[in-house]
């Protein structure tokens, strides 16, 4: 299998720094030490810093992929006493749908057409309605609609909604800032935009969250944020964590610290997406959500499928863009815009498209 020469636009796992990269070549330290609990507790105060997080927020690193902060926030926050509310927009809407009846959390979803962004009217009949809690996905990676979280924030706080927020592929790439939006609960994973391997999801806890967690009983020892809570004030985890991706995430955390900052990350990501964007114009592509985010450009392409597109960038270029599942398949392929990435790569991949358009294939 393929990786070292490809070029790398999907949206996750994406292209990381040399930097992060060699940490992965060395041997993994013993963790339960004072230098690895510092490297820890570094790391959570870079994430509340990048979050824009009250000081009295908390940061837990749970091992496991995104979805397992979604569940963990989930089994942590909420009981059947809750009724949320949901919005369902794609993939990864639909997974926390999915959750919520798992749990027995009783809610309503607001389901939305895919592409499509959330407006005031879609809110107006909840208000008032006796609902506790608000569950988004800032940016439905699998449609690449951008929610609008000032929206949110205000129906959440006119209502007085916990407000729990998937960040997973938006965090570093598009503005959030936890405290202004009242939000409690914030997730993000180690191979979006904090572009290192696949392993660790980040969750970032309002006091009201943190309170919600000391009195809800989870059902899930690995998963009990008050053990994970507990262990993080010396910096620690109840159980062994990936501990190499933790390192890597503490070096990319203070290359963008150093590089001036969470605003300098999101302008440089932007930059990209604006570049991209700006190259496409003639080719037979259409923009497919009414609101982007910085970190990907979802496609419909007019004159073929998708996924042939897919397999012809992947087979001979050596790219790979990102194919959509289901019944986008063959109606939309996504280009990233987070991990290390230069405008040189977009260059070659508008190459290869152009290359495409002039055989006839698009
Ligand atoms: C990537 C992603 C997830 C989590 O996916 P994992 O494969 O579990 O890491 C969840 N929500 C959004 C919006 C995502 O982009």
């Amino acid at each position: 299998m393929k990786s070292k020469e490809m070029i790398n636009f999907t949206v996750g796992p994406v292209q990381s720094s040399e930097a992060v990269r060699s940490i992965g070549a060395e041997q993994v330290p013993y963790f339960r030490t004072q230098e690895f609990s510092q490297l820890m507790l570094e790391n959570e105060s870079l994430i509340k810093k990048f979050a824009k997080a009250t000081d009295d927020s908390r940061v837990a690193f749970i091992t496991g992929s995104g979805s397992a902060g979604m569940e963990t926030a989930i089994m942590n926050t909420l009981t059947s006493k809750d009724k949320a509310l949901v919005i369902n927009g794609g993939s990864f809407g639909a997974r926390f749908v999915e959750l919520l009846d798992l749990h027995e959390i009783p809610y309503s979803e607001i389901k939305l057409e895919p592409g499509k962004s959330l407006k005031k009217e879609h809110l107006t009949p909840y208000e008032g309605q006796g609902y506790t809690t608000f569950l988004v996905n800032k940016h439905e990676t699998s449609t690449g609609v951008h929610y609008d979280m000032q929206l949110i924030s205000e129906f959440c706080k006119r209502n007085n909604l916990f407000l729990i927020v998937d960040c997973i592929s938006t965090f570093l790439a598009d503005p959030f800032n936890m405290a202004e939006l009242a939000a409690d609960v914030m997730i993000t994973g180690s191979q979006k935009a904090l572009a290192c391997p696949p392993g660790i999801a980040v969750m970032c806890l309002s006091p009201n969250a943190i309170s919600r967690i000391e009195s809800t009983k989870c059902k899930c020892q690995y998963l009990d944020l008050k053990l994970a809570l507990k262990n993080a004030e010396r910096g620690q985890t109840p159980w062994t964590p990936a501990v190499s991706i933790l390192r890597q995430i503490n070096v990319r955390l203070k290359e963008i610290d150093n590089n001036g900052g969470v605003e300098a990350e999101i302008e440089r990501t932007k930059n990209l997406a604006d570049y991209f964007r700006n190259k496409i114009k003639e080719l037979p592509f259409e923009i497919y959500s009414e609101s982007l985010s910085n970190a990907v450009t979802p496609l419909h392409p007019t004159t073929a499928s998708a996924y042939d597109i897919f397999l012809k960038i992947k087979d001979e270029y050596d790219m790979w863009i990102c194919p959509n599942g289901g019944n986008m398949k063959d109606t939309v392929f996504r280009v990233g815009h987070i991990g290390a990435l230069t405008t040189n790569d977009y260059d070659k991949l508008i190459s290869a498209f152009n290359d495409l358009k002039n055989k006839g294939f698009i």
